[in-house]
């Protein structure tokens, strides 16, 4: 029992540590007087804000960024100015939020989330550790279909130098091509932090003229 003990001692500790390390970050990332007067311009984001549920909402999008990022044109950095309508119902569920709460949460609070990064390996899986309840409760359900894992193609474009398109403003500089066409199956990655858990991937396809050549 001592062993066991220690570990969870430990655990504890370490759990510490990162909440207050993520509050002292959360606090460092964010223009706090430009965020009041979000929340001065929209009182009704403190029906569902308060600092926790700020700190969650930021880490929650921090986790989903990865996913957030594949369904943006491989030239367009985030954040994308809606969310999918998934992660947005998703997201409706963790806060018990309205749909017109969500789209306001999301304009408002979307840009401060996005800038938001993990120092290292060990935050992400201790912020994955924290918020893995919401993921195992809404993830799955039909309408959500998002995973605490969501693997994707390593890349967002063809790498077939064939497939790429010329710039509008140098014909001598080829764009690759964006892969198309996501089609997403659930999965069970087993984890050594959180076990078996259920999550999803994706594939996607080049559409090029090229590729339907070759298909005919
Ligand atoms: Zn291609």
């Amino acid at each position: 029992m001592l062993p066991a003990f220690f570990c969870t001692l430990a655990t504890i500790i370490n759990l510490g540590r990162y909440i207050l390390h993520a509050t002292v970050k959360l606090v460092a990332i964010m223009d706090i007087s430009t965020l009041s007067k979000r929340f001065y311009n929209d009182p009704e984001l403190c029906s569902i804000f308060d600092f926790t549920a700020l700190v969650s909402y930021v880490e929650i999008i921090s986790l989903l960024k990865p996913k957030l990022s594949t369904i943006l044109p491989s030239n367009q950095l985030g954040p994308p100015p809606t969310l999918p309508v998934n992660i947005h119902t998703f997201l409706r569920y963790c806060f018990s939020m309205s749909d017109d709460m969500g789209k306001l949460a999301w304009e408002r609070l979307g840009s401060y989330a996005w800038i938001n990064s993990f120092q290292d390996v060990e935050e992400e899986h201790a912020t994955m550790q924290k918020h893995a309840r919401w993921f195992l409760q809404h993830g799955t359900k039909p309408t959500c279909q998002v995973g605490i894992y969501n693997l994707e193609p390593p890349t967002r474009v063809c790498l077939d130098p064939r497939c790429g398109s010329p710039l509008h403003s140098n014909k001598h500089i080829l764009r690759n091509r964006d892969l198309v066409e996501p089609m997403t199956h659930p999965i069970t990655v087993f984890t050594r932090n959180l076990g078996a858990v259920p999550a999803f991937a994706t594939s996607r396809y080049c559409r090029s003229s090229l590729f339907l050549k070759l298909c005919d």
